[in-house]
Parts: C-alpha cells; structure tokens; sequence
C-alpha cells in the first residue's frame, strides 16, 4: 500500500443546485482544486436551472447538525464554509454547532438571493445570521447587496462593513460585482477598518457560483494556513480565471470552469 501525505479538510455545510453551478457542488470542486479535501453537509435541496430557483425544502435542521458532527467527531476538519443555510432553525442548530468547535476557522457566504434575485432567505434569518453566526465567522463574503441587507439601514459599504464587523467576525469582504463600476472593486476589512482592496477587470458574462466558488476557495486557503489578506487574493484570482473560462451548458447563466 503506497501512503500519500494527508490533505487538510474542509467541511462545507451549504445547499445543493442541482446544475452544479452553484452550492455544494461548486465548493467541493473548489475545495479539491485548492488541494484539500472537501467534507460537504446538505442543508437545503433547490430545484433550479441556470436561469432560476424554483423551489427550496431545506433539510431537517437536527439532520443537519447530525451530519455535521458525524464528520467532526471523526475527521480533522480544519476550516468550515457555510453557504446557503435555508431556514431560522437550521441557523440555530449551526450556532450550536459552531460553540462546540470554537477554534475552527469559519468563512461565512450569506446566501440571500439566488443570482436571478428569488429570495433564498427570511427578514428573520438574516436577524439570526447577524446574531448567531457573525460572532464565529472569521470572514464574511457578502456580495454588496447582501451587505447592505445585513448591514440594515447604513448608507455606504464602508459603513455597512463596520456594522458587520461590530457583530463579532473578524474580516468582512465585501464584493462589487453588482456596483456600477468601471472595475470590480472587492474590499476587505477588518480591525475597524478597511485593510484592502482588491480589484479586478469586469468579466461580460452572468455566472452560477461565483460567490460559492470565492468562499470555499477561501475556506480551503485557511484550512493551509495562509494568512486572511493572502487566502482572499488568491482565492479572489482563483474565481476570476474559473469564471473568464466559464461553460455556457445551459440557456441561463454560464457554469465557472473551477477544475
Ligand atoms: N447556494 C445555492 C444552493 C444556490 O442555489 C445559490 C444561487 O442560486 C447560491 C448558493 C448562491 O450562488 P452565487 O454564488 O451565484 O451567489
């Protein structure tokens, strides 16, 4: 039997897109590509295209959890990602999840709408996202749209940041696809302050996954040990050449190319 050098694991807990564009498929295949191995808990079933999500049955949140601590309790799991999370309790059941495992590096996607804008989350999980999880996040990847849902009532992404940041995680990168600017402005914060930006050149398509695709990646960076500012720049290019190499495989939005 040839022996191979263990791989550091990543557990994602995130909802499953059925076209592989998004969700677990899209962080498992980001997580192998950053050359770790992806642990993935299903907390939501979608029905959808690459256009549209039509339907959500998010999975019992005691299931949840039991498949989650099946694979802690087993397996050196060295860094968490949390995408779509589907309901208040399963909020809560990850809240007590993660009070277990306080150590563990937590990046943190807050999947509040699909790409097509459908509702992937209540006015009240977002109350309880802010509450329960932000206080164990180590970096939240909100898109600007989801930073200003989270960040209720603050008129700039700076501030929004600062709000995030009050909550307990401890960096906040906040992305500017959806602002209207020449290049992509990402910027991340941390330490009440921002600490860097990081822009790119705007890509012309519509993708599945592209904010999957930067978490998981990041997820995975951690899990090596890189350093915060360092995990974000390249998981940050990591997306970007997954999403310029993108497939066109469906009549809606284009699938990154992420292996
Ligand atoms: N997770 C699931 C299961 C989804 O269906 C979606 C979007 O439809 C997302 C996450 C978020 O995708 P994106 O990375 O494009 O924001």
């Amino acid at each position: 039997m040839t022996t191979t050098p263990s791989v550091p694991v990543v557990m994602t807990l995130a909802g499953h897109d059925p076209t592989g564009g998004a969700g677990i498929q899209a962080d498992i295949e980001s997580i192998l590509s950053m050359g770790c191995h992806p642990v993935s808990v299903i907390t939501t079933i979608t029905v959808q295209d690459t256009s549209d999500v039509i339907g959500i049955a998010p999975l019992d949140a005691e299931l949840i959890v039991q498949q989650a601590r099946a694979v802690l309790e087993d397996m050196p799991v060295a860094a968490v990602k949390i995408g779509m999370i589907g309901s208040v309790e399963g909020v809560q059941a990850i809240h007590t999840l993660l009070t277990d495992y306080p150590d563990l590096p937590v990046v943190l996607d807050p999947v509040l709408a699909s790409g097509a804008g459908t509702a992937l989350a209540t006015e009240e999980m977002v109350d309880a996202i802010n509450s329960l999880l932000l206080p164990f996040t180590t970096l939240l990847t909100p898109n600007s749209p989801e930073a200003r849902v989270l960040a209720q009532g603050c008129d700039t992404l700076d501030a929004c940041a600062m709000f995030l940041l009050e909550q307990g995680c401890e960096y906040v990168l906040i992305t500017g696809t959806h602002e209207n600017t020449a290049r992509v402005q990402n910027v991340l914060y941390g330490n009440h302050r921002r600490l860097e930006a990081y822009p790119v050149d705007r890509l012309p398509g519509e993708y599945h996954g592209s904010g999957c695709t930067l978490s998981a990646a990041i997820a995975a960076l951690l899990a090596q040990g890189i350093e915060p500012a360092s995990a974000v720049h390249e998981a940050l290019t990591y997306t970007w050449h997954s999403l310029d190499r993108a497939h066109r495989l469906g009549m809606g939005q284009l699938i990154p190319n992420r292996l």
